[in-house]
């Protein structure tokens, strides 16, 4: 492997970094955008279920409001017979009938007025959770756009940085490639640089100082025997303390803190030219 196979795979691995970071982003504005809409999503659910309900018993106020004229009609054809019959029996059975109908047909209106009772009270309150809902709604949205933009930026930042990445990849020699991809897979890391003191720098597990020179000065590809990343030489950067992020709280800059620290050789600008 030459030396600057070695640098061309270690800035790919910075270039993964920044996607996983990305990626990551990406998902937490999403987890975001779902808490902020939350409120207004609960209250939407409420409104459809009183829309619901108010539909059903409009339906039903409808079915009794038939059965009614359909009992009216009955009365009006039963009365027309009683106009006909031909002795009292006959009449006082019609009558019976006649006062049956009767019956049935006003339990029908006390019915249809409980529910058009019910429905007025229905209609308030879809009224006021529309209300409700409208008034949540126009409160998060500032809020919920703002998201929105960000998440859309953070796609378009991940779209941009998978192109630079595999633009990249192409200028590398295929196997190791296919090594460092087949390693990586899941975002696992697949370089790691020797630690000052000769270990593995991603298991810490030992390497044999005979490895560690060929690791340094060699041309051979050299896995780590306890985790199985490509073992580099360290960098200068490698071997000084991981960079504390300054601005955790500042928003705007906690994308790039994260991905430096993320991977300790973040910062090998000039030294790890991809293009050199
Ligand atoms: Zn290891």
């Amino acid at each position: 492997m030459t030396e600057q196979t070695r640098s061309g795979l270690r800035e790919l691995q910075r270039l993964d970094d920044a996607i996983v970071a990305a990626e990551k982003r990406v998902r937490e504005l999403e987890l975001r955008l779902a808490e902020v809409e939350r409120p207004a999503q609960d209250l939407d659910g409420e409104v459809g279920t009183t829309r619901n309900r108010l539909q059903e018993m409009r339906l039903e106020e409808r079915r009794v409001e038939l059965a009614g004229d359909e009992k009216a009609d009955r009365m009006k054809k039963l009365e027309d017979r009683l106009q006909g019959v031909r002795n009292v029996r006959e009449e006082s059975a019609v009558s019976a009938e006649i006062e049956m109908v009767r019956r049935a047909r006003e339990s029908d209106e006390q019915e249809a007025l409980s529910l058009l009772d019910q429905i007025r009270r229905l209609e308030d309150r879809l009224e006021e959770q529309s209300e409700a809902l409208e008034e949540a709604r126009s409160e998060v949205a500032p809020r919920r756009k703002e998201l929105e933009d960000e998440r859309e930026a953070a796609l378009a930042e991940t779209g941009r940085l998978k192109e630079n990445r595999d633009a990249f990849a192409e200028t590398l020699p295929t196997d190791e490639l296919r090594l460092y991809d087949a390693i990586r897979v899941g975002g696992r890391r697949a370089l790691a640089p020797l630690t000052e003191d000769g270990a593995c720098g991603n298991c810490f597990t030992m390497i044999p100082p005979q490895i560690q020179n060929e690791i340094r000065h060699g041309s051979e590809l050299i896995r780590c025997e306890g985790c199985g990343v490509i073992l580099v030489a360290p960098l200068p950067e490698d071997l000084e303390p991981d960079p504390v992020p300054e601005a955790e709280a500042d928003e705007d800059g906690a994308e790039d803190e994260v991905v430096e620290a993320e991977s300790a050789d973040a910062d090998d600008e000039g030294a790890e030219d991809p293009s050199a």
